[in-house]
């Protein structure tokens, strides 16, 4: 069982067995969600994923999209969308054991900042990977 939660702590959640993936996203929709020069997530089926605290408040960033974020600390949690169906997107940092994140590859490296230097050799597609 993998677990997490925001900052104060109101926020947690829980998913079983592994992750469908787990990358870096440097799209300028997500970094300023997070207001962080790049953002880890890890993929999850929906159908292992459970919210376990306070449910989070969504903000609908665009058509079909839902951000999840802690109405009492403000901690970006999630992202969901419409078309990546029966999959829950949780950003990385929000696990209770953070250092366990595997970053497989990198998403919109296109729209990477300039400023941002990161030195690994895994995949970097110009946008989504599919
Ligand atoms: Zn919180
Ligand atoms: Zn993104």
């Amino acid at each position: 069982m993998t677990k997490g939660h925001c900052l104060c702590g109101a926020v947690s959640w829980k998913y079983s067995g592994t992750e469908t993936w787990a990358c870096f996203c440097h799209c300028d929709d997500c970094r300023r969600n997070c207001a962080a020069p790049v953002v880890a997530f890890i993929g999850i089926p929906l159908t292992a994923f459970k919210w376990t605290g306070a449910v989070p408040k969504v903000y609908a960033s665009s058509k079909g999209v839902q951000r999840h974020f802690c109405d009492n600390c403000g901690t970006p949690m999630a992202f969901q969308a419409e078309h990546y169906a029966g999959e829950i997107h949780v950003y990385a940092p929000s696990m209770e054991l953070p250092n366990n994140f595997k970053p497989e590859f990198h998403v919109f490296y296109g729209e990477k900042l300039e400023w941002l230097h990161m030195v690994d050799d895994l995949p970097k597609y110009p946008q989504s990977k599919t």
